[in-house]
């Protein structure tokens, strides 16, 4: 039994070295360790789920401060707001090039591998069959994305239409392009920021703290109160990053455990394998590829320690599935560990984790085109064209959230004449691909805060 001593050895000499300091290490450990107690004793790893929830309802208590006060901080370093035209262009210049990118590789990866070709026919026909009753697929599909995303049953059913008793909407791309332009503000901030709504608060903290800038030494005062509590709550983050490991071992053997229970996943995940295995391999893609080859291209950083760098974000957006959660984490590894500059970290995360989201354009364009070639309806040019537009938006409007591409995915859905139900074949592996997809959406927004850091006035990366 040589092979498992050497692992012993391997781990004890870990541990005597301080292996603690290794967090990232401890994270995977912690990750796969987690997916290994799910497979074998799913029920006993349900039971961690109040562990997961503790530790992610900790990320997402800070989420709301920080965004404001490190918006905010990040405003002053630059000194004058009139500094930030360049960067701002920089970063929604850098989310549309990238979201789009994204959604290209996921339509071209559909069409080489064409996993709707895969989908067993029966399967097809009897969600057409359903009917609007409670037994409908139609109207599982709705509770289903209502109790994975916390909505209302008529939220749900106004997108995904003939629900009792919510009423359908045609959405066009006018409707969805205005309706990103109502989400960046609310008539009531408290409000935003109880359901985390991060995009009012950003707008508020940005012409705030640009207002600040312009009143001289009178506000000297608010200024520093606010740039400290920036300053104490990435401290804070540092000490609940200490709980990562069990955290995550938590989360994921909840989740994990949850579907093994279930006896749904690795049923499902071989079903629909093709599809599975083609998004996976979009994602890797733009993952490994192209984002690489932006930072490098724009800040000859290497793109490959940067990853390393960034892991235990990365590790973090895939056990929660969720970017906005993941973002104190995501600034922290950005500043301390990949040493991007505080003004751009501070400016470009927390409104890249709204409105960046390469991984979820690229999930809604493949799993749209996957629907249409399951249910014998293929996608031509323009019509894909139409699918990329509309995913590049529906990818802005997503919150970062998880499974929240899943309900802007029926605005796509619904833009090419698709029927929104057959939503129901790829609802089964929707939270697995979720986490890959937020790992690459953290991702990218992390090579946005690096690539306007080369555009931020000298005097503000030297703050
Ligand atoms: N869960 C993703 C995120 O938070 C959004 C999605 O694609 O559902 O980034």
């Amino acid at each position: 039994m040589a092979g498992p001593n050497i692992v012993l050895k391997w781990f004890a000499e870990f541990i005597r070295k301080g292996g603690h300091r290794n967090l990232t290490l401890w994270i995977l450990i912690a990750l796969l360790l987690a997916v290994v107690v799910a497979l074998k004793a799913p029920e006993a790893a349900m039971k961690f789920h109040v562990g997961g929830e503790v530790f992610l309802n900790l990320l997402k208590m800070l989420v709301v401060p920080l965004v404001v006060t490190s918006v905010m901080s990040g405003i002053f370093g630059m000194g004058d707001v009139r500094k930030l035209g360049k960067p701002g262009g920089t970063a929604i210049g850098y989310y549309l090039c990238t979201t789009v990118l994204a959604v290209l590789v996921g339509l071209v990866v559909v069409n080489i591998m064409q996993p709707g070709g895969s989908v067993d026919p029966e399967k097809v026909a009897e969600i057409g069959r359903g009917t609007v009753d409670e037994e409908s697929p139609r109207y599982k599909v709705a509770k289903s994305i209502a109790n994975e995303t916390g909505l209302t049953m008529e939220e749900v059913g106004s997108v995904l239409g003939g629900l009792p008793p919510g009423e359908a909407r045609d959405q066009n791309i006018g409707d969805i392009i205005e309706n990103l332009f109502l989400m960046l503000v609310t008539d009531n901030l408290f409000k935003a920021a109880m359901d985390m709504e991060l995009l009012p608060l950003i707008v508020f903290s940005i012409v705030f703290a640009s207002v600040l800038t312009t009143m001289g030494k009178q506000v000297d005062g608010l200024k520093e109160l606010i740039e400290q509590s920036n300053t104490a709550l990435m401290k804070v983050i540092l000490l609940l990053m200490k709980l990562a490991p069990v955290g995550i071992f938590c989360l994921v053997a909840a989740r994990f455990g949850e579907a093994e229970h279930k006896g749904e996943f690795v049923e499902q995940l071989s079903q629909i394998g093709r599809f599975v295995g083609t998004v996976i391999l979009g994602l890797g893609f733009h993952f490994l590829v192209t984002l690489p080859l932006i930072l490098w291209f724009v800040t000859k950083r290497n793109p490959y320690r940067f990853m390393l760098q960034m892991s235990q974000a990365l590790l973090t957006a895939f056990s929660t599935a969720s970017s906005s959660a993941t973002l104190p984490i995501t600034m922290e590894s950005a500043i301390e560990k990949a040493k991007v500059s505080r003004e751009s970290t501070e400016f470009v995360l927390p409104l890249g984790a709204t409105i960046n989201m390469d991984g979820t354009a690229l999930y809604e364009a493949a799993a749209v085109l996957f629907i249409a070639q399951a249910i014998g309806q293929d996608l031509g040019f323009g019509q894909q064209l139409i699918v990329a537009i509309t995913a590049t938006l529906a990818a802005i409007g997503a919150a970062g959230i998880p499974e929240a591409g899943l309900i802007t995915m029926l605005i796509v859905l619904r833009a090419v004449d698709l029927p929104t139900e057959y939503i129901a074949l790829i609802l089964p592996v929707d939270w697995f691909l979720d986490r890959f997809r937020t790992a690459t959406n953290v991702f990218g927004d992390s090579i946005g805060a690096a690539v306007v850091e080369t555009t931020m006035p000298k005097s503000a990366t030297d703050h």
